[in-house]
């Protein structure tokens, strides 16, 4: 009597890794892309976030007045 092993059940196939996500942003103001720091309005999150890099962050005042905005990753909240 043959033993008739079965094939390919034991195991599911591997998962593979979840992609990075995606860290690709430009500053609303300027239009820089990936600057070194990013501040996020916290009041303008739909479809599009307002960001902004760290030149036009001095400038929010005035380009984005009366909106909070978080450097991310958010560990400081700044008020303008
Ligand atoms: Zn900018
Ligand atoms: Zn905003």
């Amino acid at each position: 009597m043959p033993h008739n092993e079965p094939y390919g059940s034991s195991f599911p196939p591997p998962m593979p890794p979840p992609p990075p996500p995606a860290m690709h942003w430009w500053c609303n103001n300027c239009r820089q892309v990936n600057s070194m720091s990013r501040y996020q309005c916290t009041l303008c999150r739909g479809n599009d976030t307002y960001d902004l890099c760290e030149h036009c962050i001095g400038h929010a005042s005035s380009v984005h007045p009366g909106h909070t905005f978080a450097l991310m990753p958010a560990l400081h909240i700044i008020h303008y």
